[in-house]
């Protein structure tokens, strides 16, 4: 039998994407202007319950937009975490500050004791300000990434912002339809409780424009800013009058045509993901060094990536087991390279970082898309099991089972 290849996270375009798209098109509508943009922003603000939404080309650039509403200059400095996606640190040197990183907790979301630690115990609070003791700088805000679709653990991160007079960026790019179950928080979206949050439409994401981003806030002066920034900063649409840099940031009708149509199915994919999720985990339990992490039990996670840990107890180390399963046909990958060790951060601070290490060299990320069938999950559980017989083969240098 020919097996077909299974992709880690891919789009899922069953649903309006053709008609809303093709409407766009008809209309002539497919730039920086059109009703589908307004509608799409209106849509998201009100599926996460936020106050309004600003669309932009992608989440990178709503996280350089949020940072730079939340006051970052350079002069300062912002907490990151070291495991995430590099997209979520760039944006600080973007505006010209600097990045500090914070190690993670077991849930791969930024470790809150650290960060509190650091604060108290590396900082100095003076005048409202937090003073970084090593180079004498303000800390302005801390970034947090909800990993996979969990939740970081926003009361704990609230309170240090409170304390210590920081803005709370939600780096939720991963986390859309992601909300608190229980506790403080109850019902309030990842990307909604600190000052501001941001979403991501790109390809591998759990909806997607292609590519694409959302920026949301309580707070109406940061939605306000947040738009005129997007938009070339404009202070007269008509005299074309510009009172600052602004950036050419907004998402097109196309784009959000695409976005209206899977913000639609939002829900539906999720029931998918969580089912497929939970077959994993049933059946991963049972064979021996292998599990899949949790999602916090105080939320409901959208489970947009699933997290396969592999310890000593697997007959295939990390390596291996990506080598095995690519020649299996299944993509997966391992979670990425820390941020603290790429080049262009070596010289940065980095403040005790052990278990994104540990996490780092344990941890695959298997197939997940919506589109993934029972009989899919099945067949990576199987290919699975069965890595015992592979290791003579992969010994060799051939990955061939
Ligand atoms: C995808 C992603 C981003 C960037 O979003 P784009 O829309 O691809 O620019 C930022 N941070 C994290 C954690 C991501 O996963």
């Amino acid at each position: 039998m020919n097996q077909k290849f299974i992709p880690l996270s891919v789009p899922n375009l069953k649903g309006n994407e053709l008609k809303y798209v093709t409407h766009a098109i008809e209309t002539e509508w497919v730039s920086s202007a059109g009703a589908y943009i307004n509608e799409f922003e209106e849509k998201t603000a009100r599926y996460v319950k936020s106050k309004g939404a600003v669309s932009c080309q992608n989440g990178t650039a709503g996280l350089h937009i949020a940072l730079k509403v939340c006051g970052v200059t350079k002069d300062d400095e912002v907490i990151v975490p070291t495991l995430t996606f590099i997209a979520a640190v760039n944006p600080v040197k973007y505006i010209g500050a600097e990045p500090i990183f914070m190690d993670c907790d077991d849930s791969l979301t930024i470790d809150v004791e650290k960060l509190h630690t650091f604060c108290k115990n590396e900082c100095e609070f003076i005048g409202g300000k937090l003073i970084n003791k090593k180079s004498k700088k303000q800390i302005k805000a801390v970034l947090v990434v909800h990993v996979f679709g969990n939740m970081a653990d926003m009361e704990g991160i609230i309170e240090i912002a409170n304390e210590f007079n920081l803005q709370v960026v939600e780096d939720a790019t991963e986390a859309i339809g992601t909300y608190y179950i229980k506790g403080k928080y109850k019902g309030r979206h990842a990307g909604t409780i600190g000052n501001i949050g941001v979403y991501s439409f790109n390809g591998n994401k759990i909806i997607t424009t292609g590519g694409g981003g959302m920026i949301v806030s309580d707070d109406e002066e940061l939605l306000r800013r947040a738009k005129h920034l997007t938009t070339q900063a404009k202070s007269d649409e008509l005299y074309y009058t510009h009172d600052e840099i602004g950036y050419n940031y907004r998402m097109t009708n196309l784009q959000a045509a695409l976005g209206i149509a899977q913000l639609e199915q939002l829900e539906d994919f999720i029931k998918i993901k969580e089912e497929n999720y939970k077959l994993y985990k049933k059946e991963i339990r049972k064979i021996e060094g292998l599990s899949l992490l949790d999602f916090k039990d105080s939320i409901r996670s959208n489970y947009w990536f699933y997290a396969l840990n592999c310890n000593n107890a697997y007959p295939l180390n990390r390596d291996e087991m990506i080598k095995y399963l690519l020649s299996k046909k299944i993509q997966v990958r391992p979670i990425w390279g820390l941020i603290h060790e790429q080049k262009p951060y070596l010289n940065n601070q980095a403040y005790k970082i052990e278990k994104a290490k540990r996490y780092l060299e344990r941890i695959v990320n298997i197939p997940c898309s919506s589109n993934l069938t029972r009989e899919d999950v099945l067949y990576v559980v199987e290919c699975l099991k069965n890595a015992k017989q592979c290791i003579c083969a992969l010994g060799g240098g051939k990955a061939e089972c």
